[in-house]
């Protein structure tokens, strides 16, 4: 797991350096502060709320560049997009009725996998499809 600690560390220290405007600033946080994954309209809302000229233009641009640098992920849920917070320790629950997307903690010891195998991993994807309680529920 060094190796990726490592890795992650070198990102930020990047993305300082590039000037880090207040509104990406604010799209990280909105980001990093919900459990669950937002669209970008929803949030483009948010910002909204502290940043009330900013445009959706503007916050697609800092979605691409947070998810170049490796800060933030996406995945598509039923065509949507949708962002989550960093790209290395959560896997997906994702909803084959409703859509929805719910992150849960999985480790792969990503470390012990490059070492064993010698492939340069930079990201990971799972994405465990199914049905949520809800729609069990109503379902029943
Ligand atoms: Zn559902």
């Amino acid at each position: 797991m060094m190796v990726l600690y490592l890795s992650v560390t070198i990102t930020i220290i990047m993305v300082e350096r590039k000037r880090w405007s207040k509104q990406s600033r604010t799209i990280l946080d909105i980001i990093y502060n919900n459990e669950e994954g937002l669209t970008a309209s929803e949030i483009y809302d948010i910002a909204r709320e502290t940043h009330p000229n900013i445009s959706l233009g503007t916050v697609y641009r800092n979605l691409r560049d947070l998810q170049d640098v490796g800060l933030i992920r996406e995945t598509t849920s039923g065509g949507v997009s949708v962002y989550f917070k960093h790209p290395f320790h959560s896997a997906y629950l994702e909803c084959d009725v409703c859509h929805s997307v719910i992150p849960v903690d999985f480790m792969l010891n990503i470390g012990d996998i490059i070492r064993s195998t010698g492939h340069d991993v930079k990201r990971w994807d799972l994405k465990l499809i199914g049905t949520c309680k809800e729609c069990l529920q109503k379902c029943t």
